[in-house]
């Protein structure tokens, strides 16, 4: 919700057809607000952004079957929607699925127009003069069903959903931890800024003791209607005013918030960071985002962590590795070490006979399970086994009669 193109310029490239081939006659049953809409001026404006596009089967659009019940329909259309939903979806072509899907959705949920269209087809619901209907725009359609759909704030349509309170934003904020504190969890105080409610207006907007007037420009419409004549007919294409953004109504901004009724405020927080968290892991604190619009409940804040390295111990999603190296002579016959954990130094024994390479586990020496903290990962310790270079003549003439005592015991052994 709320990231990337805000949701009005989706909506003004949204062009709204209402007639054919310049006569009265309109294709689709003007919405409320468009009875309202002031005297269209008619132009013509080449390169029109209207396509022609075959008829499609409407319950295929919706994965429903031809007999499918209304509540059938409404649960197809809203887990759909949901899914193909421009602010959500940023795939190529999810808008426009977008729209089949509204515009299925219309037609079938509607009874005389299911039975137009069953008997007839598209064609038969543009004859009778009721192809798109009341929600000649898909995102009225999925407000008027989204009512409250956590989330997914932000998102209106008409001068209603206008003013009505809009979720704010959620809030990031970066976290860096050390080795251990992302191993076992740690509490940080950490500063946020972030949108909150203007004291001076009370998240309103409007300067103390000033009363909102009526939009001149929309006429409190919150839209204004711009059309425009092409050969197939004349294109109304509905935009939100600019002079009150979309309210209806002209209000003296307040000072201190410019009119949001919000202002970018510091805030220090205290934060728990369980046991377990690895770098790419993710905290969502509620509510703590940025303060939504007219009363609206705030976002929530994301807490991104980046763990920072150990210089001897790796981590291995709950597993700490590390490599321990060992003389010949020590692998040969066997010996203890000190070995850092997160817990501290351990003696770890390494048996005779290692052989170089061996990975030893050291149980429940390792990361914490993120939301089980009882529960541990282990510490995996590879054995390298150090040959020397260099001897020494006394080191030189013991391993010589070591070779010596070797080649006896196999010429022993093959007789
Ligand atoms: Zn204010
Ligand atoms: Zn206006």
């Amino acid at each position: 919700m709320g990231v990337g193109v805000p949701w009005p310029s989706i909506r003004d490239s949204w062009h709204r057809k209402i007639g054919t081939r310049g006569r009265g006659k309109h294709l689709a049953s003007p919405s409320a607000s468009l009875n309202h809409a002031p005297s269209p001026r008619f132009r013509h404006r080449r390169g029109s952004r209207f396509i022609v596009r075959a008829e499609s089967d409407f319950y295929s659009v919706l994965g429903v079957s031809r007999n499918a019940s209304k509540s059938e329909i409404k649960s197809a259309y809203r887990k759909l929607a949901r899914s193909y939903h421009p602010d959500v979806n940023k795939e190529p072509g999810a808008e426009q699925k977008f729209k089949d899907i509204s515009n299925a959705y219309e037609v079938l949920s509607d009874d005389e127009k299911r039975a137009i269209y069953d008997k007839y087809g598209e064609a038969g619901l543009k004859g009778s003069g009721m192809g798109t209907g009341d929600y000649s725009n898909p995102f009225d359609l999925f407000e008027s069903l989204f009512e409250g759909f956590g989330g997914m704030g932000g998102m209106g349509g008409g001068r209603a959903a206008r003013n009505r309170p809009m979720q704010g934003d959620d809030e990031s904020y970066n976290l860096v931890l050390n080795f251990k504190e992302a191993v076992f969890g740690v509490e940080k105080e950490i500063e946020i800024t972030r949108l909150e409610g203007c004291n001076t207006c009370d998240g309103s907007g409007a300067k103390p003791g000033t009363k909102p007037t009526t939009c001149k420009t929309c006429g409190g419409q919150g839209q204004v209607v711009s059309s425009t004549r092409t050969p197939l007919g004349i294109f109304q294409q509905v935009s939100t005013c600019n002079t009150c953004g979309g309210t209806g109504e002209f209000s003296t901004p307040c000072k201190t918030c410019g009119g949001d009724g919000r202002v970018r405020k510091t805030k220090r927080i205290s934060l728990k960071v369980p046991a377990g968290v690895d770098s790419g892991s993710r905290l969502r604190v509620r509510s703590e985002g940025n303060a939504g619009r007219r009363g609206g409940p705030p976002g929530d804040l994301y807490v991104f962590i980046d763990v920072l390295s150990d210089s001897v111990l790796k981590r291995d999603g709950t597993n700490i590795l590390y490599t321990c190296k060992v003389s010949y002579i020590d692998a040969i016959l066997g010996t203890t070490v000190k070995v850092p954990t997160v817990d501290g130094v351990v003696d770890l024994k390494i048996p005779s006979g290692t052989q170089p390479g061996t990975t030893l586990v050291m149980s429940k020496k390792g990361v914490p399970l993120l939301g089980k903290s009882n529960a541990r990962g282990d510490q995996l310790v590879r054995v390298q086994v150090e040959i020397p270079k260099r001897l020494s003549s006394d080191e030189r003439k013991l391993i010589e009669e070591l070779a010596n005592l070797n080649k006896a015991e196999l010429a022993n052994s093959r007789r």
